[in-house]
């Protein structure tokens, strides 16, 4: 269909374009990347919060002017840009995102399994997300309900709602009103019911499809012009939030980082490679050898989609697995599949609850498995998407918005390495989705092998 062909160009491009926006500015000699900007702010939002909170003595300037004033103003603001973003981003990159799943069965059964493993993929990705938060509790010992005092109410109010209307109220009865209320589970079952009738019905609605796909790119110019003004909004965010709590923040921070990093690593190297060994018997410790340079590309970046055309090389070149599959899977997955993505926001989600000092149910648990695997589908590969999509995470179960504000600061870093974790497991897929259809050259695959063993 015309369609797909046409998304799937325009993936790889606006992976490049996208590439090109993100790095450009960073290859420039003398000028500094954005990812640099960003944790300059992080570290002197965290020195200027601690300098105000142990050396500067509570009074109308600082605690009224500084803290409440600028800080809370331009970090609350930036806060609003990003949250601006979240309905029209996640409704466009959804329809666009159904439109290839609706897509996938002109493609038969590459197709089929090929969803079936993302979503499986992102699910489990979650489960150990949701398992190593857990056992790491990165939010116990951090007050944040005494900082922002939004949380009872909103708990409240989702404990009363029953099962049985919040399972109905999926369902809108009317999708505008959804849309301005920002109701994301409304909008993802409008949005992925509009993008598979799209798909089916194909060149007949190809305008409208071409808008939605439109849309979908202005939103990530939209994104990445917002995201500019990230290194004065985490600036002001972490300061706000050394300067209230201090030094006691650093450690459930650290927690955080680490059970994200854990949980990444465990995806990527313990669950991927078990599944690849187990639907292929290809040698894991070859495909990381060889996949490598692809995942350390996605970590400078921070982008899927700038990953496409080498990932598809990659795996052609090094790995035997043919491009007539990839060519198709590699930009679905840059689209669709994001585990690494759900990860961090499997674990934040129990951090911010800790910090806030909620206690999430197993009905809650749930709701996340699933909104976190729709939100990975929502989520477009460019940086630091995870976390306007984390809102629509936050919202299914009650969670305050503001706990972002925590985890911005030091999202940078954690974006990097969840990119490179998405564009593995999208590797991992197409292998073992080629592998199925007869479609990896082992020849090609072992021969690394046996250069290595030469070479020793
Ligand atoms: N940067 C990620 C990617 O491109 C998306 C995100 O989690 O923000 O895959």
């Amino acid at each position: 269909m015309n369609w797909f062909k046409k998304k799937k160009t325009t993936a790889s491009t606006d992976g490049d374009e996208t590439d090109e926006k993100v790095s450009t500015p960073e290859n420039k000699k003398g000028k500094l990347s954005l990812t640099s900007k960003i944790f300059i702010g992080l570290i002197a939002g965290a020195i200027f919060g601690i300098v105000l909170n142990y050396c500067v003595p509570g009074g109308y300037v600082k605690d009224t002017i500084i803290v409440g004033g600028v800080l809370y103003i331009i970090g609350q603001g930036f806060i609003r840009l990003m949250q601006m973003l979240v309905v029209p981003l996640v409704f466009c990159s959804l329809v666009c995102g159904a439109m290839s799943i609706g897509d996938t069965k002109k493609l038969g059964t590459v197709g089929v399994r090929t969803l079936i493993f993302y979503l499986c993929t992102t699910a489990l990705a979650i489960v150990v997300a949701l398992f190593m938060a857990n056992l790491i509790n990165p939010g116990i010992g951090l007050d944040m309900a005494s900082v922002n005092k939004v949380a009872s109410t909103t708990t409240e109010s989702i404990q009363k709602t029953s099962m049985s209307d919040t399972l109905l109220n999926i369902i809108p009865t009317n999708i505008f009103n959804g849309l301005a209320e920002g109701n994301m589970l409304q909008i993802i079952l409008f949005a992925l019911i509009l993008g598979v009738i799209l798909a089916k019905l194909g060149d007949r609605v190809d305008v409208v499809a071409k808008f939605f796909s439109q849309c979908n790119d202005i939103m990530m110019e939209m994104t990445l012009m917002v995201m500019k003004l990230a290194p004065i909004g985490v600036f002001c965010l972490i300061g706000k939030t050394f300067a209230t709590i201090g030094f006691s923040a650093f450690v459930p921070l650290g927690k955080y980082m680490v059970a994200v990093l854990i949980a990444l690593a465990i995806q990527c190297f313990i669950v991927y490679q078990i599944l690849l060994k187990l639907f292929t018997g290809l040698n894991p410790i070859i495909f990381i050898r060889n996949f490598f340079p692809v995942m350390a590309f996605a970590f400078s970046t921070a982008t899927s989609n700038s990953t496409i055309p080498l990932s598809i090389d990659t795996l052609a070149t090094k790995m035997g697995v043919s491009r007539r599959v990839s060519s198709f899977t590699i930009p679905l997955g840059a689209t669709i599949n994001m585990d690494g993505t759900a990860i961090m926001q499997g674990v934040a989600v129990v951090f911010v609850a800790q910090a806030f000092g909620i206690h999430l149910t197993p009905m809650d648990y749930a709701t996340v498995i699933g909104t976190a695997t729709l939100a990975s589908i929502g989520t477009a590969g460019i940086p630091s998407v995870g976390l306007i999509t984390l809102t629509m995470v936050f919202n299914s179960i009650g969670l305050p918005v503001e706990g972002i504000a925590l985890i911005m600061g030091i999202d940078r870093i954690l974006d990097m390495a969840r990119t490179a974790v998405n564009i593995t497991g999208d590797a991992v897929c197409t292998t073992i989705v080629a592998n199925m259809e007869g479609a990896v050259d082992r020849e090609v695959f072992n021969t690394s092998l046996i250069e290595h063993n030469d070479k020793l």
